[in-house]
């Protein structure tokens, strides 16, 4: 037994632990567990716990669905909000096959390859997501209704933000597993919310996230709310986005200061980023759903860059100088499958380096104001079906994402896509699919 297993364990013991959720995302980003008890942990460790792959959206047939998950030790969380006595912890896990080789399909996997890569070539990438989400009544069953939780609006206060103490508790609650929320507010929509918390590595950010969306939940059901990170819950309110915000360093430089230098690093990984934007929209923008979030409320529609507008698909924040330089990619959604959506931003931006890309002028305009002249700008895929079809065409998709996975996901996906067009109350359909 190696020290930081010993050390687990007995933390373990010592705190008063007796469930161990051992959990890890289906390539849709939906977080899945298993519970262990502590005296099963040490083989968990040792050898993997097996579960039925078969079973997880987009991993395997039955003919071979035998798969083992290993507790990565560095992401030990006990959940605040199970009972203090007989604790709950949680471990993300590496996924691998009964020989010990890693399941080319674990989204962390993945991720930690383009990490991997993008080291190869010099560079630290950091990711800190800004996740927005809205809360909703709950019916006498305790199920969700369409009601959202208050009437306010962007930062409002009391008594118009009734999300206040909810927020509050879910800060907190974030705190005590080792993340680090930046702030809080209310959102331009009724019942809309958004935390943002501190940023990491790109492997860290993606657990976060997926950490993040479990305890907005588990609070918000505390609180007699449901959270719902669908991307767009009414067709003429805003919209839940999930702004990524990326930074490159180099020997502890951050390169995004230099993005105004001639032909700069930080300016190729941004071409990068919007050279591929089209093509990887499936996986940052998943649900049928998604596609009416674009085009309003300070979402894009346009593949364009910009300082200062919102409405562009990448700003480079005002506040961002010096140690905190980064861009802000703004077309993703929280129903995306996190570790997937920063391969592929990842990869996007380091082709974009490697091929040295040249970064076109900014779009410092408004694209929706009357008259704003837009002929001729690259668009966002208009629906989830064109999105499909650009993925599935892409030879970068199939170059950076292994093939079962992509094949998988688009199979999947169009599917879905399929069952909300023959619907025939489409908004419903949605709701059932994806009130998530
Ligand atoms: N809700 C917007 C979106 O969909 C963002 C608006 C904002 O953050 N102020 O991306
Ligand atoms: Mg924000
Ligand atoms: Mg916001
Ligand atoms: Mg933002």
């Amino acid at each position: 037994m190696n020290e930081t297993v010993r050390e687990i364990l007995a933390f373990v013991e010592e705190n008063d632990i007796k469930f161990i959720r051992l959990a890890f995302c289906d390539s849709f980003g939906m977080q899945k567990n298993i519970s262990i008890m502590p005296d099963e942990l040490e083989r968990a460790f040792q050898h993997g716990i097996s579960f039925d792959a078969s079973a997880i959206r987009g991993f395997m047939g039955v003919e071979r669905s035998d798969l083992f998950l290993q507790p990565d030790p560095g992401t030990l969380s006990i959940l605040p909000w199970r009972p203090m006595q007989g604790r709950v912890a949680r471990f993300f896990c590496n996924i691998r096959y009964p020989d010990g080789r890693p399941f080319e399909g674990d989204g962390r996997f993945i991720l930690k390859n383009a990490v991997q890569r993008c080291a190869d070539m010099g560079y630290t990438c950091r990711i800190g997501a800004e996740c927005e989400f809205y809360l909703f009544q709950l019916n006498e069953d305790g199920e969700p209704v369409l009601v959202p939780h208050d009437k306010g609006g962007y930062f409002d206060i009391s008594p118009l933000d009734k999300g206040e103490n909810v927020r509050r508790e879910i800060c907190l609650t974030l705190e005590e597993m080792g993340l680090r929320p930046e702030s809080s507010h209310h959102e331009q929509g009724p019942g809309q919310n958004e935390i943002d918390f501190h940023y990491g590595d790109a492997c860290t950010a993606a657990d976060d996230l997926i950490t993040f969306k479990s305890v907005v939940k588990a609070i918000s059901l505390r609180n007699g709310l449901f959270a719902s990170f669908l991307p767009k819950p009414f067709a003429d309110q805003s919209g839940s986005g999930l702004h990524i915000n990326i930074s490159l360093s180099r020997d502890g430089e951050n390169l995004f200061q230099n993005l105004e230098e001639e032909g700069s690093v930080a300016a190729s990984f941004i071409a990068g980023v919007l050279d591929r934007a089209a093509e990887i929209t499936a996986f940052l923008n998943p649900l049928t759903n998604s596609y009416a979030r674009f085009g309003a409320f300070e979402a894009p529609r346009f593949i364009a860059w910009s300082r200062m507008n919102r409405a562009q698909l990448v700003r480079i924040p005002a506040t961002s100088s010096g140690e905190h330089s980064r861009m802000e990619v703004r077309s993703p959604d929280p129903a995306c499958n996190p570790y997937l959506a920063y391969t592929l931003l990842l990869e996007a931006g380091m082709e974009g380096i490697a091929q040295g890309k040249q970064l076109g002028p900014a779009m410092d305009f408004d694209p929706y104001a009357p008259g704003a002249r837009v002929e001729g700008l690259p668009k966002l895929p208009a629906t989830l079906e064109e999105a499909l079809a650009l993925a599935g065409g892409s030879e970068f998709v199939r170059r950076v994402l292994p093939q079962t996975v992509v094949d998988k996901y688009l199979e999947f996906k169009s599917a879905q896509a399929h069952r909300v067009a023959q619907a025939e109350d489409r908004a419903a359909m949605e709701r059932e699919l994806y009130f998530l």
